[in-house]
């Protein structure tokens, strides 16, 4: 089964916003093992909307339209699709009254609610399935023609995930009788190349389950899909692929699916009952921000202090003037009395710190653009990281971050394998 995108929107065109609809459905049709070898951006113009439409009806069984279901004049997608279809526009009675009631309860004016561009919401193709909208007032549709069914979805992405996941992906599966089931393993601290090439003959010898690796800031995520009847045949079908890759990639892989290498983390330190404290230089709070993106974690974080300047190293945590005399504020001595600083002061079990140059400026030859240093300081042992980042100021900050998070997980591994 294939499927093709069209995303409608003059202002995706512009550039003014992303089209992140197209790369939502994307992943989830890859998750159904739909392919998609096609996405389109439209403008709100009739007749470019219906080429749109010609070209995609002419390669896939599935086309997902998104945007342009709203009351105004530009909003032309239904009435487009009612005369590629060849079918009359109907008012749907119940999503009228729905609209109106959603009005009224948002306290907006009967002109308003009365009026028969917002009726146009409520107008869908003859034979169409409406698909209900809980976030907003335009409902989404389906409209079959010839084997091949069309989807109409609103643009805002509050929208126009959720009818996607609740009542799209349901007909979908009514579709195919060959379920495609997928997990995802999570693996920081090895480059794509270096895990791709642990694991090269299980991706070249591939065919079910699927390997798909994929690079992301400072991780690698491999996807394995199965092809099965249902998904506890698809679970047998990956098993053993799963182990293998575990097996190979070890400590390196730190979760799957949802989970998050500061959940992780934050998990094993309220495990650990231990307390954390941060000293960002170069991360600027970003470190401790991730923490403080998993809820629970006021069970381990005492608090991050930013210590940008050499002053407040010094008056904050405790470094000396000598170490950063002689080393410098970039430097591994800087690191390690920031993380023990940042324990001590803050009377924590774990502190850990950054300290490196993000850049675009600030690099020399013996301290390049994207030397950064970590350190961890815990039960009166510190250790250090030298990384050299690649990438732009932001990408450094970011690598940075996601580097220190998987210290702290590796440290509390470590321990376990002392223990
Ligand atoms: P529309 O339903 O076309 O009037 O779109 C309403 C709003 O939804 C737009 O102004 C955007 O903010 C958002 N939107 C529309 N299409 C997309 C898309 N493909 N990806 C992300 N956001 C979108
Ligand atoms: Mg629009």
């Amino acid at each position: 089964m294939t499927a093709e995108i069209i995303a409608v929107g003059t202002e995706l065109l512009l550039g003014d916003i992303l089209n992140t609809n197209a790369q939502f459905l994307s992943q989830e049709l890859a998750k159904l093992g739909v392919n998609v070898y096609c996405q389109t951006v439209v403008g709100d113009n009739a007749d470019r909307i219906y080429a749109a439409y010609e070209a995609a009806f002419q390669r896939a069984d599935i086309v997902i339209a998104t945007g342009g279901l709203g009351p105004t004049q530009d909003d032309l997608t239904k009435e487009t699709a009612a005369r590629f279809l060849g079918r009359e526009m109907r008012l749907d009675q119940a999503s009228w009254e729905k609209i109106q009631a959603f009005y009224q309860s948002m306290n907006m004016n009967a002109d308003t609610h009365t009026a028969p561009n917002s009726q146009k919401q409520a107008i869908f193709p003859e034979g169409a399935v409406i698909l209900p909208n809980d976030n907003g007032t335009a409902p989404g549709c389906c409209v079959e023609r010839e084997g091949k069914t069309l989807f109409l979805l609103p643009g805002p992405p509050n929208e126009a995930i959720p009818m996607y996941l609740n009542a799209v992906i349901p007909i979908l599966k009514t579709k195919t009788d060959a379920q495609f089931v997928s997990k995802m393993l999570k693996i920081c601290g090895v480059g794509e190349s270096a895990a791709e090439e642990m694991i090269k003959d299980l991706i070249d010898g591939q065919t079910n389950p699927t390997i798909a690796p994929y690079a992301k800031t400072s991780e690698v995520w491999i996807r394995v899909t199965a092809k099965a009847a249902d998904e506890a045949e698809a679970a047998e079908i990956m098993r053993p692929t799963l182990e293998e890759i575990r097996r190979r990639l070890g400590d390196h892989v730190y979760g799957e699916d949802e989970d998050t290498l500061e959940g992780v983390a934050v998990k094993r330190l309220l495990e650990k009952k231990l307390t954390i404290a941060c000293a960002e230089s170069c991360t600027g709070g970003a470190l401790t921000a991730k923490l403080v993106d998993c809820p629970g974690v006021s069970g381990t974080l005492l608090e991050g202090a930013v210590t940008y300047s050499n002053e407040a190293k010094m008056r904050r945590l405790n470094v000396r003037a000598e170490t950063l005399q002689k080393y410098g504020a970039v430097s591994a001595e800087t690191a390690a009395e920031m993380a023990r600083g940042a324990a001590e002061t803050a009377g924590a079990d774990i502190g850990v710190a950054t300290t490196g140059v993000a850049g675009p400026g600030g690099g020399s030859l013996k301290k390049p653009v994207g030397l950064v240093y970590l350190g961890l300081h815990y039960r009166s042992r510190t250790s250090v990281k030298e990384l050299r980042l690649a990438g732009d100021r932001q990408k450094i900050r970011a690598r940075t971050v996601v580097n220190a998070l998987d210290m702290i997980r590796r440290r509390l591994l470590e321990e376990e394998e002392e223990e």
